[in-house]
């Protein structure tokens, strides 16, 4: 998969780019990213890419010349145009799963209060990180890159996405690890029995009553699989939910 970035600040990615997973998955050619300064495309001579708002009121505007040529400069037949706004889509698991098959991401990164509305009118699709507003859209293009690029072929362990959070529509059970007992703070029995069909049920129920009490917006959405709904009607009767 290749990554367009479009923003006017390309040095912010530097650790991103280089670190961890991300790091690994663009060193084995897995994902190519490549940035494009919309700077490049100011034609006056301070290289100007904002104005003042029509109309009036506070800051400045991104202005369609520079950001369009930049975007018409890499877009082609097969590329998916993404513009950061806190106005957009909000971005979920499914659509970091959907954007997983594309050939070609672009995303457009707005700064200052935005960009000209026009703007719009040339991308796919505008979206959201979350219900807050970013100085700018790199931190939200770089949510999205993370969230696509651990989804490819080879970039983590096979199946390891798989029980994540969002990818059933529940989130993920408590996990543990060494030492059994820390401090006196005891990881529940059960993880230590070996009992595998037992720790799946356990993980199960876990899974049901983490999202009721942290996501009842996800809970009440969640459409319980057969399996599911014999553990919430378990818990319903032991009085636990
Ligand atoms: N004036 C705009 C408004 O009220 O909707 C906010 C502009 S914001 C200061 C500057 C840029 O940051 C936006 O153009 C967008 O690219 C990015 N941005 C801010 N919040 C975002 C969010 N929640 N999700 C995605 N991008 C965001």
């Amino acid at each position: 998969m290749k990554i367009t970035v479009l923003t006017l600040f390309p040095e912010m990615y530097e650790d991103f780019l280089h670190t961890s997973i991300i790091g690994r998955s663009i060193d084995r050619g897995i994902a190519e990213v490549e940035f494009v300064q919309i700077r490049d495309f100011a034609h006056d001579a301070y290289r100007h890419v904002d104005d003042h708002p029509f109309g009036g009121g506070h800051g400045q505007v991104m202005k369609c010349q520079p950001v369009l040529d930049a975007l018409h400069s890499v877009k082609k037949e097969n590329s998916y145009t993404m513009l950061m706004s806190p106005a957009g889509h909000p971005y979920t698991q499914k659509k970091a799963h959907e954007l997983s098959d594309k050939d070609h991401l672009i995303l457009l990164c707005g700064h200052y209060e935005g960009l000209d509305a026009r703007i719009n009118e040339e991308v796919d699709e505008l979206v959201s990180i979350g219900d807050y507003v970013l100085t700018g859209g790199e931190l939200a293009s770089m949510v999205i890159m993370d969230s696509v690029i651990r989804l490819l072929k080879g970039s983590i362990t096979e199946g390891s996405t798989e029980e994540e959070s969002y990818e059933n529509g529940l989130l993920e059970y408590p996990q543990y690890t060494q030492p059994a007992d820390y401090e006196g703070k005891k990881v529940p029995e059960i993880l230590l029995s070996g009992n595998h069909a037992k720790i799946k049920e356990w993980r199960t129920e876990q899974s049901i009553l983490l999202t009721k009490k942290e996501r009842p917006d996800l809970f009440k959405a969640h459409e319980f699989t057969k399996e599911e709904k014999k553990i919430l009607q378990r818990l319903q009767k032991e009085g636990k939910i």
